[in-house]
């Protein structure tokens, strides 16, 4: 497991007129099966395809077709599964939700309900300042995703586009451990980032490639205890489900509104009803969709045109065996082999891009001093200039000869900056500049002391004031450093300029 030990945070607390109240957050996030093909058909997921133009027959429900299962889904999922330390189930099966909607051509959603492919794992949600919480996961089921209607094309006229009909989606279902808020939104970016890493799903949210479903309740302190003790839902007050969230601020403003609303409900004396709510933005509130459906409502059956799915162990191991190592994993390692702080080592795996260009950098050198000019001078002028990690003006191998320069002494930390900005720029060799543009640090003592004395012989004022007063010998550094253009090396400067003014 792992190295690193955290704290549970505290739960988000809001005082009511009754008293303090808790909250209490599980999630059901959809994601993406990153496929070139649907979970039961050849078609293409491509995204932003021209309408309608992805659709095979049995994703537009013709009579007579059968779905076939796509084994890379399948694949996907069990590396999801395993990527959040869960348990691969190695047989599972599909069933039908019968709900009719113009965007579901068939008339159901394949889905599963009873047996799904993952059953439970957990996830490490870090916090930041040592605490992190760990967060059970129930289960994950294979299911379709629907088609999309559209209805601002036209005044008089909806649009039904299939494409997305029929995709392949993880319904990742978590226990409800999540206590606030900021835990929500810090659960589904390391859901996303535990995904990219696999390759599992884009994660991208814009697109709707990740999207959640989130459970509310309140409660009071004290009861969330009583529940985890015997995992009794009845200490837990009743929940709302805010439906299809694909924005982080978004899922944040929607637990906090709902909290507040569930609260004043109660302490009003009145009762929370179950109910599916969705959350608009623009007026940052949640209303009332539908009331709760349960699985009876949905006519829930096997599917009689899929046979159960059954997995060999063998090849799940197969795919254990080559899963990329993970973001918990990685942070641990960054910790313990390059000595860093827990921050910089979450800033630098956020992405695997980040984290193997770190690597390459920091290679056989200072692996602080690196993270350093990664984080702060690379990533820093990358988002100043609306970039990535992969369009990187700069490259590993560059970044790193800087580095090393620097630990050479070759050149000062400040003249590095202006190397890293020609190297970036005008796509040169660090040391080609240092050596054509003449900026390698003097720390021949010979040259700076003849520069001190220069200045100390034309400056007898300033050396008088300085002997009076230690404090202003800085003056004779900065003439020093400007007399040799910023390269003379700081600390022989400091030491030369004391020793001759006799301080
Ligand atoms: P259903 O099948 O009715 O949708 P589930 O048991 O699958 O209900 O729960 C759906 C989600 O709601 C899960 O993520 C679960 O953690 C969460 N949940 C269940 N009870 C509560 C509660 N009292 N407060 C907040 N979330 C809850
Ligand atoms: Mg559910």
């Amino acid at each position: 497991m792992l190295d690193l030990t955290y704290d549970a945070p505290a739960p988000k607390v809001i005082a009511g007129a009754t008293g303090d109240w808790e909250l209490v957050i599980g999630l059901e996030v959809h994601a993406q099966v990153a496929t070139n093909a649907k979970l039961f058909s050849g078609a293409s997921t491509l995204f932003g395809a021209e309408p309608n133009s992805n659709v095979a027959f049995v994703d537009a429900g013709m009579p007579g077709m059968l779905p076939v299962i796509n084994e890379e889904c399948v694949a996907q999922a069990v590396r999801t599964g395993l990527g959040l330390r869960a348990q691969i189930n190695l047989v599972s099966a599909f069933d039908r939700k019968n709900y009719f909607y113009p965007d579901l051509p068939q008339g159901y959603q394949i889905s599963q309900l009873y047996h799904p492919i993952v059953g439970e794992g957990e996830v490490l949600v870090e916090m930041g300042n040592g605490l992190a919480r760990l967060v059970r996961i129930e289960r994950i089921h294979l299911e379709q995703d629907a088609g999309k209607s559209i209805h601002d094309m036209d005044p008089a006229m909806s649009f039904v586009d299939l494409n997305r009909t029929g995709v392949a989606l993880m319904e990742i279902v978590s226990r409800p451990d999540i206590r606030g808020p900021e835990e929500a939104a810090a659960y589904v970016l390391k859901l996303r980032q535990i995904m990219r890493y696999l390759g599992t799903c884009d994660g991208n949210m814009q697109n709707g490639n990740l999207r959640a479903d989130v459970n509310v309740s309140v409660c009071r302190p004290g009861d969330y205890e009583r529940y985890q003790a015997t995992q009794d839902f009845s200490h837990l007050g009743t929940r709302c489900e805010i439906k299809n969230m694909n924005s982080m601020r978004f899922i944040q403003m929607a637990i906090d509104y709902e909290a507040r609303r569930q609260i004043a409900l109660l302490e009003d004396g009145k009762s929370v009803t179950q109910e599916t709510r969705l959350y608009d933005p623009d007026r940052n509130e949640t209303r009332s969709m539908r009331s709760k459906e349960e699985a009876h409502d949905y006519r829930y059956f096997p599917d009689p045109d899929l046979l159960p799915l059954e997995i060999e162990q063998a090849w799940v191991d197969d795919i254990a065996a080559k899963l990329p190592e993970l973001p918990d994993a990685k942070k641990a390692r960054f910790i313990a082999d390059f000595g860093l702080s827990e921050y910089d080592a979450s800033v630098l795996t956020a992405e695997e891009e980040n984290a193997s260009f770190f690597e390459k950098v920091a290679e056989g050198r200072d692996g602080k001093l690196a993270a350093n000019w990664v984080i702060n001078e690379l990533f820093g002028r990358l988002k100043k200039d609306d970039r990535d990690i992969a369009s990187s003006p700069i490259s590993a191998e560059r970044l790193g000869q800087i580095i090393g320069l620097i630990k050479s002494d070759t050149i000062s930390g400040k003249i590095a900056k202006d190397v890293f900005d020609i190297a970036y720029t005008q796509n040169r060799d660090p040391e080609e500049i240092v050596e054509t543009e003449g900026m390698k640090q003097v720390t021949d003592t010979g040259a700076i002391e003849a520069a001190v004395d220069a200045i100390i012989a034309a400056n007898p004022d300033q050396v008088a004031k300085a002997q009076a007063n230690p404090k202003l010998a800085g003056w004779f550094v900065g003439q020093v450093m400007k007399a040799t253009g910023g390269k003379a090396n700081p600390a022989a400067v400091n030491q030369i300029v004391s020793a001759r003014l006799g301080l």
